[in-house]
């Protein structure tokens, strides 16, 4: 199958990267970012092995995760959100990459009890500093970091990036280095754990995974350009 190619391809390079930088592939995980891409095609890539997707707008996300209903696929949410919707994704999504400010952790703490459970979430770091880009400034990410940690429902399991889209992915590596040094010091002086980073696209995701991605965001290499 053609997905299974595509799929097997982009695991090999994964295998690559960790391999150059001395990681263990399974310290790795693909998610396949699937905004546009239809259920079904969704489907015959979790037929070949993808286990974790990610989408980026409520209502699309919904509407697939109940075509794919009958398959236990692990879905994150990586878009922006607004705090309106956070109420559809409770217990439906394991991981909500897109943490960005006081307001969204009051409704995803209030929520997440409502349901009884434990949201876990990245926080996003606007580490390129970007206008146009989502995430928090990485000089406020403590305040939201220590605003976060007092929420019983939340649980912060990261930081996640998207940095700038610059055509030599080389350029990307002090972005994606800048991430992990702030996760490294914030570890340190929280006293905490910090397991994820979510960091690397198609076209940087080698590079990332070099700078110690944890969890690679892949669409367009997976399932084509997007129309
Ligand atoms: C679309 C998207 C990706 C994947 O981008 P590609 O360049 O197609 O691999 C990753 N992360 C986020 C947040 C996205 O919206």
């Amino acid at each position: 199958m053609e997905e299974c190619r595509r799929l097997e391809e982009v695991l090999e390079r994964i295998e690559m990267a960790c391999s150059r930088a001395g990681r263990d592939p399974k310290a790795v995980r693909l998610l396949g970012a699937s905004k546009t891409v239809p259920s079904e095609r969704i489907r015959g890539f979790y037929e070949c092995g993808l286990k974790t997707f990610g989408e980026n707008r409520v209502q699309e996300f919904l509407k697939k995760y109940e075509e794919l209903s009958d398959l236990p696929i692990d879905w994150h949410f990586i878009g922006r959100l607004q705090t309106n919707k956070v109420k559809y994704l409770m217990g439906k999504v394991s991981l909500i990459h897109s943490l960005d400010r006081e307001s969204l952790a009051d409704e995803i703490e209030k929520r997440a009890k409502k349901a009884g459970l434990v949201q876990e979430v990245l926080i996003e770091v606007n580490v390129g500093g970007e206008e146009t880009k989502g995430g928090v400034e990485p000089e406020d990410l403590r305040a939201l970091l220590e605003y976060a940690l007092l929420k019983e429902n939340l649980r912060v399991l990261g930081l996640m990036t998207i940095p700038p889209y610059l055509e030599d992915p080389e350029e990307v590596r002090p972005f994606f280095a800048k991430l992990r040094e702030l996760r490294d010091k914030i570890e340190e002086e929280f006293g905490l754990e910090l397991p994820h980073l979510s960091m690397g696209m198609s076209h940087d995701f080698e590079v990332a995974i070099e700078e110690g991605a944890t969890i690679v965001r892949v669409g367009t290499l997976l399932f084509g350009e997007r129309s």
